[in-house]
């Protein structure tokens, strides 16, 4: 693969970074995931929008603009020949050249890396045809989930945790309630009304998030925004969750109980149609 680094195209063996980035020390770096389908960009400026968001939470200087990340998206897909699959970028505050909790001087250049993941079929996934099991684990991540920090270790846990169980996935609970997935939105729909929980720093606004409850609006699909919690999303018609690189994915099993019978609801199986095909036509 060719990657990005600061400005560079490399090949990935030749790309690397200090060890006294932040984003390895302290794990202070954000990040976004971008879908591509036949070569285009989905949902990119709400991606950047977010970028913008998770750096200006951390005090973290944006050192590239809107413009130069979509020509360094479009040369890595040129370059990697990638049809279908996804980009990775990171943004760290960069080598201080020494450790330190105090954030360093603002002339500390941030780091940016980006890498692609070819993923074929992306929009044809087998599992979206029988949907995922998932399972719940206590949320015992940090406070600002609303920041897409690279502070990945509690949601890897939870997921080795679901594997483990033989499951594809796992939903965080706090208080009783449903947060979100290891790293999607979760949703649940009873008689005909989808539900999913408010914005807060309890969740990461998800891009695929916004766009699916304006798809849903827009085909005249109530949309009730609260928490729920796994008994509700047990006794519901469906469940489903939503992320850049998941699209729409139905969830059939919660905790060993099938939702829905065990089976794909057309809900979400609508949702996912009008998902991709909207978002390929407004693809960049
Ligand atoms: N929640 C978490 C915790 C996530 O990691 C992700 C994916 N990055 C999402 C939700 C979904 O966000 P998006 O739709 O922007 O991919």
């Amino acid at each position: 693969r060719t990657v990005f680094v600061n400005g560079d195209y490399l090949p990935e063996e030749q790309a690397t970074v200090s060890i006294f980035d932040r984003g390895f020390l302290m794990a202070d770096a954000v990040y976004e995931v971008v879908s591509v389908l036949n070569g285009k960009l989905l949902d990119f400026s709400g991606h950047m929008a977010r970028l913008s968001r998770s750096l200006d939470a951390l005090e973290m200087r944006n050192p590239m603009d809107a413009e130069a990340y979509l020509e360094a998206h479009h040369e890595l897909i040129r370059l990697n020949e990638i049809e279908d699959g996804l980009i990775y970028l990171q943004v760290s505050r960069g080598n201080p050249g020494d450790r330190d909790f105090a954030y360093p001087a603002a002339d500390v250049q941030p780091t940016v890396v980006m890498f692609t993941q070819a993923k074929p079929g992306l929009a044809d996934a087998p599992a979206a045809k029988t949907g995922w099991k998932i399972v719940s684990i206590d949320d015992l991540r940090w406070g600002r989930r609303d920041i897409k920090t690279v502070q990945l270790l509690y949601p890897s846990m939870a997921k080795m945790a679901a594997k483990a169980q033989g499951v594809d996935d796992a939903w965080l609970v706090e208080d009783g309630m449903v947060t979100e997935g290891t790293s999607n939105n979760a949703y649940i729909v009873k008689d005909g009304v989808i539900v999913t929980r408010a914005l807060s720093t309890d969740i990461l606004h998800g891009i695929t998030r916004a766009a699916v409850l304006r798809f849903a609006a827009e085909a005249q699909m109530k949309v009730e925004e609260r928490s729920f919690s796994i008994a509700e999303a047990q006794a519901a018609d469906e469940a489903f969750v939503t992320s850049a690189s998941a699209f729409v994915m139905p969830v059939v099993e919660i905790d060993g109980q099938a939702v829905g019978g065990g089976r794909v609801g057309p809900v979400a199986q609508r949702l996912r149609e009008i998902y991709i095909e909207e978002s390929r036509k407004a693809a960049v």
